[in-house]
């Protein structure tokens, strides 16, 4: 297995002025404190950045010039680009996002009653070559930093004007494999739920993995952290392993194994997604095989029809097959419910994100 945990982000090499973008509120503190300033300071830039979504030095009209000045010259402010925005007849938009290195990743902004739900990327491509996959095809080219992920959320959240009141859920089901981009990724969740920035209730941010058991051990050592969601898509190992190859790593076994000592709050349960696909995924002895799999821990099945695009060749299941299986893990006692994914006409939907032309750096590799 590659060093995926070493990939870079980009602010390791290519500037050596830190990203106030990334910075969580005490190391923005810290900063402040080393130019000479009280650390409250620190404070007054967390919320400009993240509460005002302020995104150039001179907005910061509570600091005095000179400071305004000294932060400009030592200090990077660099979030996202929104390259281009995609509406969907269903309300949800894809959002095409380039950073510094000309690197670009996908967004989607899925709109709700109560609530909005932004669907987001932690790494440029993917190592883990799931077949079904748009994202799996590119290989992976590197992680995504603390900022590009929160950068993601405030540029959206821009975009569509949302008022700091409304619920707002995340969900690391964009472009890569959160859980192979961790330290990242669990800056940003700092960032994101701290209570005098975005405030976002951990119980609100999900982080759906492939099935990376080193990954899933690792996450469940924080004491604070997002709720976990596994892609399971295939109930035989023979199944599971055609269509993703992580599973030769570890398989069902050692996947169901971890998923029971990872350590839950109560009430708190791990959502399978079940991707299915017509003739491969989609049998009434895979609906009971599923059902058998989540009962080793409290988990809720999330049946995901499949979204067809161009290339890779499955089918979306039938109607009625749907139905079925979900009858069949209803009996069985098992939460579920079905997942329509959003975004389809603009190529927003999961297993649907790819920007073209974009060269992996790593070969895939496990
Ligand atoms: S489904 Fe997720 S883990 Fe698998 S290749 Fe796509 S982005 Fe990577």
């Amino acid at each position: 297995m590659s060093q995926l945990w070493d990939l870079p982000a980009p602010e390791a090499g290519a500037s050596v002025r830190p990203n106030a973008a990334g910075l969580s509120r005490a190391e923005l503190s810290e900063l402040l404190r080393g130019m000479g300033e009280p650390a409250w300071r620190g404070k007054q830039l967390f919320a400009g950045l993240q509460r005002q979504r302020w995104t150039r030095w001179d907005q910061f009209t509570n600091l005095a010039k000179p400071l305004r000045a000294r932060l400009e010259a030592e200090v990077a402010l660099a979030w996202p680009k929104l390259l281009l925005s995609q509406a969907s007849l269903d309300g949800s938009t894809k959002h095409i996002f380039e950073f510094a290195d000309g690197r670009q990743v996908e967004g989607v902004h899925m709109p709700y009653e109560d609530r909005v739900t932004l669907c987001l990327s932690s790494q440029v491509g993917c190592a883990m070559g799931c077949t079904f996959c748009a994202t799996g095809q590119m290989g992976i080219i590197r992680n995504l930093s603390a900022a590009e992920i929160v950068g993601q959320v405030q540029a959206m959240l821009i975009h569509h004007d949302h008022p700091l009141d409304r619920p707002i859920n995340l969900v690391f089901m964009g472009m890569g494999e959160p859980l192979h981009n961790l330290d990242h990724l669990m800056a940003a969740f700092d960032i994101l739920t701290d209570p005098e920035g975005l405030a976002i209730p951990p119980r609100r941010i999900t982080v759906s993995t492939s099935g990376l058991v080193t990954g899933i051990d690792r996450l469940g050592t924080y004491p604070r952290r997002p709720r976990l969601a596994l892609s399971l898509n295939g109930t035989t190992d023979e199944h599971r392993s055609r269509i993703m190859p992580v599973n030769r790593v570890w398989n069902l076994e050692a996947l169901a194994q971890c998923l029971g000592r990872f350590p839950l709050q109560s009430g708190e349960r791990i959502t399978l997604e079940y991707v299915l696909l017509k003739g491969l995924t989609d049998s009434l002895e895979d609906g009971r095989r599923l059902a058998s799999f989540a009962q080793h821990f409290p988990a809720k099945v999330n049946l995901i029809p499949f979204n067809p695009h161009e290339g890779v060749g499955f089918e979306p299941p039938e109607e009625t097959r749907i139905s079925a299986l979900c009858k069949l893990l209803v009996d069985a006692g098992q939460p579920v419910s079905v997942r329509r994914s959003r975004g389809q006409d603009v190529g927003g939907a999961c297993g649907q994100l790819v920007r073209a032309g974009q060269k992996p750096s790593v070969p895939k590799s496990y």
